[in-house]
């Protein structure tokens, strides 16, 4: 507990106190039964099912960094930040308990009052549509001038049954859930006119300030073990699939003919359409492995599923990711994932 106390007492302004009480009083539909004690006492106490195991991930969400108040709507960075979250839990396919917000406002002036209300609808409104619990956090005064949220998402998955980027083997196929390069498409639409997307919200399209984690896709790859491996695609594919690469140890090759493409990447010229589906990042879809022999549905939890390349084996001078281009020509693919708002 740390925030500006000598300001409590003017109007519309915000002291730590009338914070986490405005976080408590809205988050309160969010509640669920995994949750025996939410915001209000030193800890929350959680009740994971049984025979399960936690699962614990944390994801900065700096301004400046991850979002610009220039750029996103208040309601678009709450929902980011949720999403970033969740989708690390999708990528293990667990299902998540509950979400712990820490959260940092320069000052209480009524602007930031205003931000906060904002962010809360963005961020409660995909908590509620998932079934995520906020169940604590903590809050203080920003040292800078910059916002800083920090969300930390505890999930659940059947003991021994979490999905690992580390066990892709050498003949399995590659999938992604979804489309990619979208995010990245809407973003370079975002950097040229900033105010554009101003009013939209989570129901409109929208791959960047919108993202859907793919929860119920994780869970079902996990659950009817159809994945030998997973990642979530936050860095961009060629990024993504290289860690996976590197932890499982084997190599792969992607075809270039063959990515989903989103269709707002489509009215990019076609390098460009193929370089934001590579490196553009931030699409949250899955990438997956999955055994030669198992046979697979066309979508997976309510998403569209395609093959897009397949593992190696590791080979002296082989790269570790190789993109098949539309001639057939086969070269290096370096991770080229991309820094957003560097
Ligand atoms: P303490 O000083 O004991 O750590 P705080 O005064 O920081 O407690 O928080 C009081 C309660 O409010 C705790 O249950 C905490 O989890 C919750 N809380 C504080 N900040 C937030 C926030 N930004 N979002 C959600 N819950 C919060
Ligand atoms: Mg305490």
């Amino acid at each position: 507990m740390a925030y500006d106390s000598t300001s409590r007492s003017k109007k519309n302004t915000l002291g730590e106190l009338q914070i986490i009480e405005r976080i408590r009083s809205r988050a309160s539909t969010t509640l669920s039964k995994s949750v025996r004690l939410g915001i209000g006492d030193d800890c929350a106490i959680l009740r994971p099912p049984a025979g399960h195991e936690i699962l614990v991930t944390t994801d900065f969400s700096l301004e400046g960094r991850h979002f610009r108040r220039d750029w996103h709507s208040a309601a678009s960075a709450g929902h980011r930040t949720l999403a970033r979250g969740l989708s690390d839990l999708a990528a293990m396919g667990a299902k998540p308990l509950a979400a712990f917000l820490s959260l940092a406002l320069p000052d209480s002036s009524s602007e930031n009052a205003a931000w906060l209300d904002g962010f809360l609808e963005g961020l409660l409104a995909l908590a509620q549509r998932y079934g995520v619990p906020l169940a604590g956090g903590d809050t203080s005064k920003s040292p800078s001038n910059e916002i800083l949220a920090d969300i930390v998402l505890i999930g659940s998955s059947p003991a021994g049954r979490a999905l690992r980027r580390s066990s892709a083997r050498a003949g399995d196929r590659i999938y992604s859930t979804g489309s990619l390069g979208g995010a990245a498409a809407e973003l370079a639409s975002l950097a040229a006119s900033p105010t554009k997307y101003r009013n939209s919200t989570a129901a409109d399209n929208h791959p960047h300030l919108f993202p859907n984690p793919r929860l119920s896709a994780g869970q079902t790859l996990s659950s009817r073990r159809l994945a030998t491996s997973c990642i979530d695609l936050s860095d961009g594919l060629s990024t993504d699939l290289m860690h996976l690469c590197s932890s499982s140890n084997v190599s792969a090759e992607i075809d270039a003919a063959r990515l989903p493409i989103h269709p707002l990447a489509q009215r990019l010229d076609p390098n460009n359409a193929l370089s934001a589906a590579l490196h553009g990042g931030e699409d949250y879809e899955l990438l997956f492995t999955v055994a030669p022999a198992t046979k697979m549905p066309r979508s997976i939890g309510g998403v569209a599923i395609t093959q897009i390349g397949q593992i190696l084996r590791n080979r002296k001078g082989r790269p570790q990711v190789t993109l098949i281009d539309h001639e057939g020509h086969r070269s290096g693919l370096p991770p080229q994932g991309w820094e957003h708002l560097r």
